[in-house]
């Protein structure tokens, strides 16, 4: 994705904004100065982008906050050019929880825009209103009324994963269950995405991108249940692999950057007393032979902070948590001794089997 700058911190949540978005701010003051716009003008309509963004930010806390009372915490919230995203660390699988979350955004666009509407004299067409001159106070808080409504009417689209997509597939997952009910949404949510891109390409290059977003994020989130379901039932002991290979720590690197050759294996874990107590990357080792450093054993230079899973954890909940995670990679133990190790491979290998075995 790319650099993201720290923008602000509300409620112990990170507020990034992606680098795109100055692009977005840069494209606005461009196109303002063009138009024969003065500095006033451009200022007012940079004013208003921070305003609008201001409310988007706003509608991401809402999903956040309410989150957060059902125990799931926000990452953080990135501003992109085409809106907010709220990287929450789950999605609630309850559906109820999956509503109010999806609703919460939207709620407060409808509660920004009741506080506006004591201020809005007339409502004369866009032209007439002067609606557009954001240096007029008029003008600024009328646009931003139309704004708010705006994103409530978008976000009512059913396009899962958008807002709208969400509620309804908590309301289906509330008939139907959770697999079956992602599957209509996200079906419907791709075939909405298609009519944006289409419809984006004459009209607006914004909801082009929106449409490749929704697409893909329909696509990988049923995905992902469709896995979590197949894996439902299944423990870490039945995935595991046994068959790799093992440094101990006094082993040196170049010992290390052997077996890295001679086997597939990626990441080497550090046994000592059946214990395992680090992890030697491949990059770790690449690393330590560029400073010269081959004849050092692995003990000084392997990373000693690894997560790992237990044996009898479920496959389902690992799969999710290595879905957020870059070359998910884990030692597995059973009371507390290194019995085998986990990653992302693995855990793909098990799903291919264990869809050709249930169609
Ligand atoms: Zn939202």
């Amino acid at each position: 994705m790319g650099r993201s700058f720290l923008l602000a911190r509300i409620a112990g949540i990170k507020i990034l904004l992606h680098w795109t978005f100055l692009l977005l701010l840069g494209f606005i003051v461009f196109s303002e100065i063009r138009r024969g716009g003065d500095a006033p003008a451009v200022l007012a309509t940079v004013g208003f982008v921070v305003a609008l963004f201001g409310c988007v930010v706003l509608h991401e806390l809402g999903h956040s906050l309410t989150a957060r009372r059902y125990g799931i915490k926000t990452h953080h919230i990135t501003l992109l050019p085409i809106g907010g995203v709220a990287s929450l660390e789950r999605i609630p699988e309850n559906p109820r929880q999956e509503l109010w979350v999806a609703l919460a955004g939207p709620a407060v666009n409808v509660v920004i825009a009741l506080a506006l509407y004591p201020f809005i004299t007339s409502f004369a067409p866009f032209s007439e209103s002067g609606i557009g001159n954001f240096a007029t106070s008029q003008g600024f808080l009328h646009s931003l009324f139309r704004v708010n409504v705006a994103l409530v009417v978008f976000n009512a689209i059913p396009a899962f994963p958008m807002d709208g997509g969400r509620v309804l597939r908590a309301l289906l997952a509330m008939r139907l269950g959770r697999v079956r009910a992602t599957t209509i949404a996200a079906g419907l949510g791709k075939l909405i995405a298609v009519g944006f891109v289409f419809f984006g390409l004459f009209n607006s290059p914004f909801l082009v991108l929106i449409g490749i977003f929704v697409y893909f994020g329909a696509h990988s989130e049923n995905v992902a249940v469709q896995h979590v379901d197949l894996l439902h039932g299944y423990t870490v002991r039945q995935a595991m692999m046994t068959n790799f290979v093992t440094l101990a720590p006094t082993d040196t690197v170049q010992v290390a950057a052997d077996k890295l050759l001679s086997g597939s294996d990626q990441d080497l874990i550090v046994v000592e007393n059946e214990r395992a107590v680090g992890v030697m990357t491949r990059l770790l080792i690449i690393e330590s032979l560029r400073a010269n450093r081959a004849a050092v054993p692995v003990a000084e230079v392997m990373s000693r902070e690894f997560e790992t899973v237990d044996i009898g954890a479920g496959l389902s909940g690992v799969y999710d948590h290595a879905q957020r995670t870059l070359n998910a990679f884990y030692p597995v133990l059973e009371n507390q001794r290194f019995r085998g190790v986990i990653d992302q491979n693995n855990i793909d290998e098990f799903l291919k089997i264990r869809a050709a075995l249930a169609q």
